[in-house]
Formats: structure tokens, sequence, C-alpha cells
């Protein structure tokens, strides 16, 4: 069983509202020594509570000396007492400082106090495609399509630097003031040593968890971050997972026997059922690559906007 899962991401339903706000100074200050032995101080003013997920809580942060306005997600040192969640906050910062790209959330800095440790990130206006979901109920196919090559475009530049994400979900995907796609939260990240290397740390969140790592037995790769693609693009389109179930152990086995079905109250092109059922295949071996994907005629059948308008993040429940 899958029994190392991080808590659940719970992004606050009213983000402004702090519920713990004692822990996190109004003003962060950075102590940096310099080589010559004197002490420089950085300030950040905190602003707006963001949201929090299993360890970490976030907030806007303002730097004193420039202005700018960075999203810091703020780790208390306490919840550190595990070598295990030292250990994989340590490697979420190797992984996500080392990389850059236009729809990955950048990694700008990272530093601690007494009682915390700080990583600033990109900042995302407008919360992730989990909020977009819940407000509008599901998405069109074309802001399906336009999100989906932003997501394909993410993946494709990690898994060329042998980067596995292994909690690509809604929740994950943030979406910035220009209506793009930012991946984040690198917390289970793993960074291949070899291009064949297989990981057996069972990770996942799982409504996304591809079949092959509830299995463990042969280990897995890049192919579970296509599955979960599989199932983000489900989700959007149909307004909820496919294998969800109000258990844990029920979806798992739906999951094992790849059981789901597209529901008649709503249209779903063949495109789109071609491509998912394509995607969500056990075998990960016969599941496309994401140039595959790319090439399917879901996003090949029309042009695909480059960005959405910002109007559709209000837009009313689609009623179809
Ligand atoms: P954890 O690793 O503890 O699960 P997350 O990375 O999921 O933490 O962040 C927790 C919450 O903080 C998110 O659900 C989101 O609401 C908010 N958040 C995280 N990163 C950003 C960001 N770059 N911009 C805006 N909000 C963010």
């Amino acid at each position: 069983e899958a029994n190392n899962q991080p808590p659940p991401t719970t992004a606050s339903a009213n983000p402004g509202t702090d519920p713990a706000a004692s822990t996190v100074p109004a003003i962060v200050e950075e102590r940096i020594v310099k080589s010559g032995g004197d002490t420089m101080v950085r300030r950040y003013i905190k602003g707006k509570f963001l949201g929090k997920g299993g360890f970490a809580k976030c907030y806007e942060f303002t730097s004193q000396e420039t202005g700018a306005v960075t999203a810091a997600k703020v780790i208390l040192k306490a919840s550190l007492t595990k070598s295990r969640a030292k250990q994989k906050l340590m490697s979420e910062i190797k992984i996500h400082r080392s990389i850059k790209h236009q729809y990955v959330v950048q990694f700008q800095h990272f530093f601690e106090d007494a009682d915390n440790v700080y990583i600033l990130l990109e900042l995302c206006q407008n919360q992730s495609l989990n909020e977009l979901l819940r407000r509008r109920k599901r998405l069109h196919e074309l802001e399906v399509q336009c999100y989906t090559m932003q997501i394909i475009n993410a993946l494709k530049y990690l898994h060329a630097h042998r980067i596995i994400h292994r909690d690509l979900k809604l929740g994950n995907l943030f979406i910035n003031d220009r209506m793009e796609v930012k991946l984040g939260d690198f917390g289970l990240a793993a960074k291949l040593d070899f291009d064949g290397e297989k990981k057996r740390t069972i990770c996942g969140t799982p409504n996304y968890i591809a079949p092959e790592v509830l299995e463990g037995k042969s280990g897995h790769s890049y192919e579970v971050d296509v599955w979960s693609l599989g199932v983000i693009i489900y989700t959007l389109i149909v307004g909820k997972p496919p294998f969800e179930t109000s258990d844990v152990k029920t979806t798992y086995n739906r999951i094992r026997k790849i059981a789901y079905s597209f529901p008649d109250n709503v249209i779903v092109s063949e495109a789109a059922k071609e491509l998912i059922s394509r995607i969500l295949i056990g075998d990960p071996t016969q599941r496309p690559t994401l140039d595959d994907i790319c090439n399917h005629e879901f996003l090949m059948r029309n042009t695909i906007p480059k960005a959405l308008p910002p109007s559709l993040l209000a837009c009313p429940p689609t009623g179809q």
C-alpha cells in the first residue's frame, strides 16, 4: 500500500486569512554573513496568506530592499525533526533551484532564521487549476488543450533534465496573472542518475497515482507523469477525477483495474476520449510519449491559443 504519502494539500478556502499567523513574523529578517565577517540583513514584509500544504504555509513577501513581491513557502523547523522530512525538503530545494522554464514556478532564493526555512518563489496570483475547476465545474476543451500544451512543455523540460515530478495534479498547477500554468511543488520529485533508472518509493496523490507505482514491483519512471497528465485532462473536461471514490482503497482498486467511464451528461469529443484512453494504460511502456501526445488529434485539430483571457477565471460554471 502507498503508506508514505504526504498529508493532502489543502489550499485555504479563503486566502488572506491566516489560521496561525503567530509563527511567522510580520517582518522576516535574513542574516547574511559576508566574507569579511560583517552581517548584512535583508528584510521581507509578510503580506497576504496564500494557502497551506502538508508542510508549508505560503505568504506574499515583499522585499524591503527592492520592492519585489514573491510567494514565500514557510516551513517550521520544528516540523523537520524527522530526518526523512529534512531530506525531502533538501531534495525539493536541490531539484527546484536547478531548473528554469516558462511553465515551471521559478525558484528564487531560500534562507532560514531560528524558527523557519523560507523558500521564495515566483508569485502565482491566480491560485491553482484546482480552485479554477471548483469555480467553473468543468472547462471547455479549448481551454484544456491550451493548459495541456503548457503542462506538456513543462514535462518535456523536466524529463529532458531527468526529473520526474511524481505529484502532478491540479493543486500543483498554479496560474499566474498572464493566465500561464506554472508547475510547482517539487516535494516528491526525483532526479534520476541515468535514463533507465527505476524509482521504487511509493508516492503521489491517490487520484493521480499510476498503477505501476501502486504495484511497486518493477519500479517506475517518467511514464508516471504521463499517467497523471491523462488524469488531469479527464478531470478538467469531465469535472471530476476518473477513479475518484469516497475511500482511498476503492480508488486504488479502480486504478489497478483501470475502471473509469465517461458520464452520459457531459459532452466529450471523440478525440479527447481517444487520447485519455491511450494514456490511461496499465503497462507504462505502452503509454504515448509526450511527443506522441502533442501529435494527437486532440491537440492538432485546431489552433490552440498560446494563452487564455483572464475573464475565464470568473466565467460562470458551465451548464452543459
Ligand atoms: P506543500 O509542499 O506543503 O504541499 P505547496 O507547495 O502545495 O505546499 O503550497 C501550499 C499552498 O500555498 C498552495 O496550495 C497554494 O495555495 C500556495 N502556493 C504555493 N506556491 C505558490 C506560488 N508560487 N504562488 C502562489 N501561491 C502559492
